[in-house]
Order: structure tokens, then C-alpha cells, then sequence
């Protein structure tokens, strides 16, 4: 299912509910937690830095729309979250078309009971050596 023919997001008829020159917002459908809407270029795109200005600006302007109304609605918090995940097929819950999630967070959410709460103990101190070998990868000199 890789051509656009084939492609849920670009084919999105009126599950479109909002949109711009270059982006779309919908609903997620399945979806993690209550609230979470999608946002695309709508241009087919499988890698979000194939995206030119004109899309991640016109993408991010409706994440700042759907960080506002979903905190307005919701309450707590809201995660932005985009994956590239080549080494997973495509399917009912992977989508090639990049796409951003945005959802509304509480620390009562299933996704926070479910997951998060048992991912906190992963989080370890950079050992120096990975801290040298990683910010080498981004330092300017
Ligand atoms: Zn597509």
C-alpha cells in the first residue's frame, strides 16, 4: 500500500476538518487517547524532512491550533508526537504519509497508565563517552 492511490491520507474526503494551503487536520481513527487529531502535508511525503517551509510551517500551524482547542477542551497537557518507522509495514495503524499526532494528556490518561509510567525508570544519565560520540553529530565547528 505505497501508492497514493492507495495512501488513507491522501484520500481523507470529509474526514477533513481543517485545513490550509499545504496541511490537513483529522481525526485519529483508531486512536491512543480521546482527542488525538492528525495533522499532514498534503502532499504524499513518507519522511517528514522531505517537507518544504511552505509545509512545515502550514503542518505546525495547525498543531499550534489543535494545541490550543484540545488544552481548552481537555484541560492538563498535550504531546506532539511524529514517528518514522521504515522497519514497520504499513497497515491499520501505520501509515506511510507522514503525519503528526496531537493529543491531550493528564497523568490519569490510559496512555500514561498503560505506558508511560513504565517507560520514566528507562531514563539513564548520558555516559560521557555517549555524550562526546552523540553531540559530535550536531556541533558546529
Ligand atoms: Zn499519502
Amino acid at each position: 500500500m505505497s501508492s497514493i492511490e492507495e495512501c488513507p491520507f491522501c484520500n481523507l474526503g470529509d474526514r477533513i476538518l481543517l485545513e490550509n494551503e499545504h496541511a490537513n487536520l483529522f481525526l485519529s481513527n483508531p486512536r491512543k487517547v480521546k482527542g488525538q487529531v492528525l495533522i499532514t502535508p498534503k502532499r504524499h511525503i513518507e519522511q517528514s524532512w522531505e517537507m518544504s517551509d511552505e509545509e512545515l510551517l502550514a503542518v505546525f500551524s495547525l498543531i499550534k491550533v489543535a494545541q490550543h482547542k484540545l488544552i481548552a477542551e481537555f484541560g492538563g497537557g498535550v504531546d506532539v508526537k511524529q514517528n518514522y518507522r521504515p522497519f514497520m509495514k504499513q497497515g491499520r495503524v501505520k501509515v506511510d504519509h507522514t503525519h503528526y499526532h496531537v493529543y491531550p494528556r493528564t497523568s490519569e490518561d490510559e496512555l500514561y497508565q498503560q505506558v508511560e509510567r513504565h517507560e520514566t525508570p528507562m531514563f539513564i544519565n548520558l555516559s560521557e563517552d555517549e555524550e562526546v560520540k552523540i553531540s559530535g553529530l550536531f556541533r558546529q565547528d
